[in-house]
């Protein structure tokens, strides 16, 4: 079969892959955007609980993970929150800050979406659906993407197929796999923004709590996020959680600390001297459920006045609370988890272009790249910063 001949091919028609096709296009690049799913952009629509967070204000190198956490700045200085926001406002999509800086849509996610899908139709890219990729070879300076029904031949091929995370969306390793047919390094790889699992005598503790939410501040290896964690049936969830998940390796302790704002040990002993007479879980209970408080203090009667409690006992009591550690069986893996951490290695790529030092021609933007957003909008930041960067500088 004739290969059609095209300036670029992009595989991956997710975030990063639409605004890389975008801005190719807008550089007066022919663009085939070929993507094996039945629609584009899946993961944009499942996004944000339906409301796509689709950046953050703060945006931050600090706010991602990679092996060289310089690599990113490159492209986030480049293209800003605020270049995002302006496209949203020119499609007049109305949109709030929920918290922290992040972005939502105020519409549903799919307007987010439609506003790339008519950009890519204004700029004339061709979106193929259904298209499962057979080969890719590299023959002197062209590429050959190949299936049963059409092949491409292109001097750019960039690479937008993000990686492991949310199968059910079409998510896959080819990029990884594609990046090491090449000779490219990959990064260790594991699920990111996921939530823990507990087993055994710490699933049974817990697991009545399934449903209630509570404020903490969360720790693995000094790394700290102040938000709420969620008790699951399975174990343990919430924004706290997800973001403390990309930094955990298993055997990592957690440490969670209840009612970060108060020194609950010095609380304790000065109201049992003020207040002897007053029971002990009426004053733990203007901060959290007694439910909550019984399964951390496993085991101690909390319903006694406080005169009839030690000061070691309060000490306990008071660490039971804020100085709750364990160590999660695992977490959901990537069937939940919301990125991949790990991917490309980035020594491989230019921070500028996006292209591979060693295969001319062949570029890898987004997920699939050892770059990880915290929650929050960042990773669509990153998604959209990396995808626009590479679609500017591709060598044609
Ligand atoms: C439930 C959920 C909610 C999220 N919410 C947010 C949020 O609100 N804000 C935020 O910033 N981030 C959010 N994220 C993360 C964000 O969706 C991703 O980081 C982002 O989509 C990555 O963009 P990407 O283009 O690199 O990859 P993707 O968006 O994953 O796109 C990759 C594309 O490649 C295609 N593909 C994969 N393999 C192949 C193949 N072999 N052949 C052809 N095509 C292929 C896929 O079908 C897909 O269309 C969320 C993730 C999940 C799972």
């Amino acid at each position: 079969m004739n290969p059609i001949q095209t300036d670029a091919v992009i595989i991956g028609a997710g975030a990063a892959g639409l605004m890389c096709a975008i801005s190719a296009a807008e550089q007066g690049k022919q663009v085939y955007l070929l993507d094996h799913a039945n629609k584009a952009g899946k993961k944009i629509l499942i996004s944000g609980g339906g409301r796509c967070n689709f950046t953050n204000m703060y945006t931050e190198p600090g706010n991602y993970l990679s092996n060289n956490p310089h690599f990113c700045k490159s492209a986030l200085n480049r293209y800003t929150p605020w270049d995002f926001i302006a496209e949203v406002d020119k499609a007049s999509l109305p949109w709030h800050e929920k918290k922290l800086g992040q972005l939502f849509s105020d519409n549903k996610s799919q307007a987010v979406l439609a506003m790339l899908l008519d950009r890519c139709e204004e700029v004339g890219v061709n979106i193929v659906l259904n298209y499962s990729v057979d080969s890719v070879d590299k023959i002197n300076d062209q590429f050959i993407i190949t299936n049963t029904t059409t092949s491409y031949q292109c001097h750019a091929l960039v690479i937008a197929t993000g990686a492991m995370s949310f199968p059910t969306m079409g998510a896959t390793d080819f990029g990884h796999r594609l990046a090491k047919k090449f000779g490219l390094k990959v990064t260790h790889t594991y699920p990111g923004l996921v939530p823990f699992t507990f087993d055994g005598a710490e699933k049974k503790q817990f697991q009545g709590l399934s449903g209630i939410s509570i404020d903490t501040d969360i720790e693995v290896n000094n790394v700290h996020f102040r938000e709420n964690i969620l008790f699951t049936h399975k174990g343990l969830s919430g924004p706290a959680v997800l973001q403390i998940s990309s930094y955990w390796k298993p055997g990592d302790k957690v440490t969670v600390r209840c009612i970060p704002d108060v020194d609950m040990a010095s609380i304790l002993k000065d109201t049992q001297q003020t207040q002897p007479n007053k029971h002990l879980h009426t004053i733990l209970q203007t901060w959290l459920p007694l439910s909550v408080l019984q399964c951390l203090c496993d085991n101690i009667d909390l319903q006694k006045p406080l005169h009839s409690y030690k000061h070691s006992q309060l000490q306990e009591i008071a660490r039971l609370i804020q100085h709750w550690q364990f160590i999660p069986s695992g977490t959901e893996g990537y069937k939940k988890a919301e990125v991949t951490c790990g991917g490309v290695d980035t020594d491989e790529i230019s921070s500028k272009t996006f292209e591979t030092k060693k295969v001319p021609g062949l570029y890898f933007i987004g997920e699939v790249l050892d770059v990880t957003g915290q929650l929050g909008g960042f990773n669509f930041q990153w998604a959209w910063a990396s995808g626009f960067c590479c679609g500017q500088s591709l060598a044609i």
